[in-house]
């Protein structure tokens, strides 16, 4: 491709909406332009990158035994009321109504359109198992689309769906893709890890994401310092302290302080001078039933994914103003478990085998001291309802955990029979009995991927593309096009590498040098050649590695031979 002929609009100024690497580089690279929030179109470098990346995906899915299919975008609600996610989806369902007034939503995901396609055409064991996937566009009306495509609204996912007759095979099928996916990341050069994950809406009973290591990533890593034990936040478990039985003895008197307007952690501990861990924080939540009081020590913080998950409700946010003065009869910032009536009180584990606890007085400007579990309040039920901390014991060893920050890039679910058995998926095994078939669902962000790629790879000139997705292997920088022996030495490489199936950009502006050197490094192709005086001079030509900024001067002769030795060493598959 001649650069001349090709269009990469680069800015050379950071844009100022974007709040991360990846997102200022895909917009200053010209790869990525906004059209709305979250909505954004693909140039055509963006659009080479977006392509290999799904090439990867793609030829790991085949590999993996998976088919490749396409699945309408635009859905009728019809499936969705089957389901039963029609009125839980949320808001993330983009709905509309065609012209017949007849209800229709952009589609999420798609286990609900798969569904209903195997359900049509698969009737025997005979048929199964089977792998469906795609690569396609979705829509989630994000509430805070940000970062460019890594949290966009509408995106490019490639999903697959499998289906299988119990849940032995289910489980070999998630193997697979857990295997392809390893695959994936690594052939995409991309430092990640699975861990263990909340299975969220999407529902099911166990899964893995994938994550890309990133500082900027928006998801918490807990991981252990000796075992393999990793997981999301949202889902790492904590193990359950050791509490020595409680001695009533050394309750002390219950207590009723002025601390007015202090309502923060440390606003309360300062002026009390207690430590957070002997302050319980009390927290009102609406939730799809009744509303629920969670109790947590000051120095934990409530993980609103468990309480999710323990009340096994589809809707869980902190209550208003309102709902807290209706629970606790004070202003935000007093509550306390102390007198609290007709409601559930759920405490984390954390607080089992204390004493003497501060808490809010359910009075404005009001706190409680030495209050007890059992003699002042009782709680309904103790969990583990909390996110895990750096220092926590490991779940499984005991050693201790740290928490680093990553970026989802896939995510695989152990679905069941839960669509199945809702849309009446069902076959006949080799006795004749009718069954439902047991799924899994396989998700990974393209875009979301790419980008992740570029987060974890850029330095203060741009991006630094692994191999496996570059916009093209090698750029050609032509000093001065209208010197005939720089062009011609220039156009022979160009024509040399072409013929090797290399994917080469010949930059063949006429611009300064200076400029095309700067727009080589921030698009971040791997290697780059220069043809300047030099070439026509000494018939060498400087070859520079993007990632490390070796220079290497090269006969021009061997210039091909030497870049096509260095691509096989990097493409290893
Ligand atoms: P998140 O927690 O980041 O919202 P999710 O759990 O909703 O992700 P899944 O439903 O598992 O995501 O979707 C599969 C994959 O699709 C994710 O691992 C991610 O790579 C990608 N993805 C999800 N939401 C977005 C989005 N808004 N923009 C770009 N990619 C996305
Ligand atoms: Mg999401």
């Amino acid at each position: 491709m001649r650069y001349s002929q090709f269009l990469i609009p680069t800015l050379r100024e950071d844009p100022a909406e974007a709040e991360v690497m990846s997102h200022r580089l895909m917009l200053r690279a010209g790869m990525i332009r906004k059209l709305a929030a979250g909505i954004y179109s693909t140039l055509p470098l963006g659009e080479r990158v977006i392509k290999k990346t799904a090439q990867i995906v793609r030829e790991e899915m085949n590999r993996a035994g998976a088919l490749e299919v396409t699945l309408p975008f635009v859905q009728p609600a019809e499936l969705w009321h089957e389901s039963g996610r029609w009125n839980v989806y949320g808001k993330e369902l983009l709905r509309l109504k065609d012209r017949n007034e007849r209800d229709f939503c952009l589609g999420p995901t798609h286990e609900e359109v798969i569904t209903d396609l195997v359900k049509g055409v698969i009737s025997s064991y005979k048929q199964l198992p089977v792998n469906l996937y795609q690569i396609h566009i979705k829509f989630r009306d994000e509430i805070r689309p940000r970062f460019g495509v890594m949290r966009a609204r509408e995106f490019i996912m490639k999903d697959a769906y499998s289906f299988d007759v119990d849940e032995k095979g289910a489980e070999e099928s998630y193997r697979k893709m857990y295997d392809a996916y390893c695959r994936i990341f690594e052939r995409l050069g991309l430092k990640f890890r699975a861990v263990e994950a909340d299975s969220g809406p999407i529902g099911g009973s166990f899964s893995h994401e994938f994550m890309v290591l990133a500082d900027t990533g928006e998801d918490v890593i807990v991981a252990c310092t000796d075992c393999d034990y990793a997981a999301n936040m949202e889902k790492a478990e904590i193990q359950a302290p050791q509490a020595a039985p409680v001695k009533k003895d050394d309750f002390n008197e219950l207590q009723r302080v002025e601390t007015p307007q202090m309502k923060t952690i440390e606003e309360v501990t300062g002026f009390l001078n207690v430590d957070a861990s002997s302050l319980i924080k009390t927290l009102v939540f609406a939730s799809a039933h009744d509303p629920v009081v969670a109790l947590v020590r000051g120095d934990h913080e409530i993980n609103e994914i468990k309480l999710k998950n323990l009340l096994a409700c589809d809707h869980l946010e902190l209550a208003d103003e309102e709902l807290i003065e209706r629970i606790t009869h004070a202003p935000r910032g007093f509550a306390g478990p102390v007198g609290l009536k007709d409601v559930e009180i759920i405490a984390d584990l954390g607080l089992q085998g204390r004493i003497n606890f501060v808490t809010g007085g359910n009075e404005k400007d009001i706190h409680l001291i030495n209050v007890n579990i059992n003699r002042d309040f009782t709680v309904s039920r103790f969990a583990d309802i909390r996110c895990a901390q750096e220092g926590d014991s490991c779940p499984r060893c005991g050693e201790k955990l740290t928490t680093t920050r990553g970026i989802e890039v896939g995510h695989i679910f152990k679905l069941g029979t839960k669509y199945s058995e809702a849309m009446q998926a069902t076959y006949l095994d080799a006795g004749g009995s009718s069954k439902p078939m047991v799924m899994g669902c396989y998700g990974i962000g393209i875009g979301r991927t790419a980008a992740a790629a570029i987060e974890q790879s850029h330095d203060e000139h741009g991006i630094i593309f692994p191999e496996p997705i570059a916009p093209f292997s090698v750029i050609i920088v032509l000093v001065n096009p209208t010197d005939e022996k720089q062009k011609q030495i220039a156009e022979h490489l160009y024509n040399d590498l072409l013929a090797q199936d290399i994917e080469v950009l010949l930059d063949d502006r006429d611009e300064r040098p200076g400029s095309k050197f700067n727009d080589a490094d921030l698009v971040g192709i791997p290697l780059r050649v220069t043809v300047g005086k030099f070439a026509v001079k000494e018939n060498m030509v400087d070859l520079k590695w993007r990632k490390t900024g070796e220079v290497k001067q090269v006969a021009v002769d061997s210039v091909t031979e030497a870049i096509a030795e260095n691509l096989r060493k990097t493409n290893f598959t």
